[in-house]
């Protein structure tokens, strides 16, 4: 089952019971933190046995319903509490700082058609709440596919929980193989007997990333003096760095998807979660390695809800490997690979013939055939460059048609 959290506005204000009823909720929460601390407690039926009768007598005017759930969010605060204690960090006592409160899907109702939530605050107390609709919303609202999960309310905003059942990926006619490198995808589509080049660039991400390091180096020394205030203005440049380069992301993977699903092929992404960064420069290491992980998770995930099939394949040696001839190079020096055997190829590119090749022998789509000799060194398709930004719908498929 796959799960999406949709964010929406509430018009207007929040009516008074609304805003009593999240007071009653964090207070509620806050009490069954303290309360499972003592009793080294923190599953939510735990919860609810030991402290569900007083907290009755306690908040007459909330819905049993929600009662229950702030225990719940209680038991995840102190689940959390109890895995950083193991780990050594994370001394001080949790608790709920922020106004919302959460409820399962059989408490309350939403109109979907005129985007209006029904929320019982107690016996004989509802309030409405008129949500602001876009037309992104209008799609996931008017899909009867989609049920309804969790809905989480907040003073000016409700995050509901859109569910699908997972769809079968589709069996693949052609395959799209990328190589994930810090500026851009490079690869290659294959199908049939053809092969060609394509690229995704997002030189931005890093430029993104390189002046916000620096940026925050700065404020560090200069606010060295103040360190609460030093740490306070880099939490806010690290969220709005991070809020900049996913949304460059989420724009190259869906050019990516997009062309995938047009020419039902396969994704193959090398798989980088074995990937440890040596200790010298670890910490740069780190951060320049987050947007390429980030981009595979969010290209795996939007292609679950789409059926895109998406294969991910070790990539040792993929770099210095001829597909060809099989030897392996003993350097990763320059930007070509040339090969004793007559064979050479930009490197990033290499890869991606690698991991494709690789792909193919494991048994990814039975029908699908490799030939590296057909390759077209003239053919490049762009998937996406900085310049589709300004547009809604970047258009991954402008030279296909030499490919068909
Ligand atoms: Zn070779």
């Amino acid at each position: 089952m796959l799960v999406k959290g949709m964010v929406f506005r509430l018009e207007g204000e929040l009516p008074f019971d609304a805003k009593s009823l999240l007071e009653d909720f964090r207070v509620s929460a806050n009490s069954a933190i303290r309360i499972g601390l003592m009793a080294r407690v923190t599953s939510r039926n735990a919860l609810c046995k030991l402290v569900y009768k007083d907290f009755r007598k306690d908040y007459p005017r909330m819905y049993a319903q929600h009662l229950v759930s702030a225990f719940e969010v209680a038991g995840c605060i102190l689940k959390n509490h109890r895995r950083r204690l193991r780990k050594g960090s994370g001394g001080h006592v949790p608790y709920v700082r922020r106004l919302f409160m959460k409820t399962e899907n059989q408490a309350y109702k939403l109109d979907r058609a005129n985007g209006v939530i029904d929320l019982p605050i107690r016996a004989g107390c509802h309030i409405k709440l008129k949500l602001v609709l876009s037309n992104y919303h209008r799609r996931y609202l008017d899909d009867a596919g989609y049920s309804l999960g969790s809905l989480t309310l907040f003073p000016d905003r409700a995050i509901i929980a859109f569910r699908k059942e997972a769809l079968k990926p589709f069996v693949p006619e052609s395959a799209l193989s990328l190589d994930t490198n810090e500026r851009s995808l490079d690869g290659v589509f294959t199908k049939g007997r053809n092969i060609a080049i394509v690229k995704a660039e997002f030189p931005d991400v890093a430029i993104i990333q390189q002046r916000h390091h620096d940026r925050r180096r700065r404020l560090q020394k200069k606010k060295a003096h103040d360190r609460r205030t030093g740490r306070d203005l880099c939490k806010k440049e690290g969220a709005r760095e991070h809020h900049r380069i996913e949304y460059r992301l989420h724009q190259v993977a869906n050019a990516v998807l997009a062309f995938a699903e047009g020419h039902r092929s396969a994704i193959v992404l090398e798989d980088l979660t074995g990937f440890r960064p040596g200790r010298g420069k670890e910490l740069n290491r780190r951060l320049s390695m987050w947007p390429r992980r980030k981009l595979h998770s969010i290209i795996e995930y939007k292609a679950q809800w789409r059926g895109i099939p998406v294969v991910k394949i070790d990539p040792r040696y993929s770099s210095r490997k001829c597909p060809i001839c099989g030897r392996i190079q003993d350097s990763r020096m320059g930007t070509e690979l040339v090969c004793e055997c007559g064979w050479h190829l930009d490197r990033h590119v290499n890869a991606s013939l690698n991991l494709l090749q690789t792909a193919i022998s494991n048994g990814m789509a039975g029908g699908l055939r490799f030939d590296p000799g057909a390759f077209q060194h003239d053919v490049m398709m762009i998937l996406y460059e900085p310049a589709m930004a300004a547009r809604s719908e970047p258009n991954g498929t402008s030279d296909a048609g030499a490919m068909s």
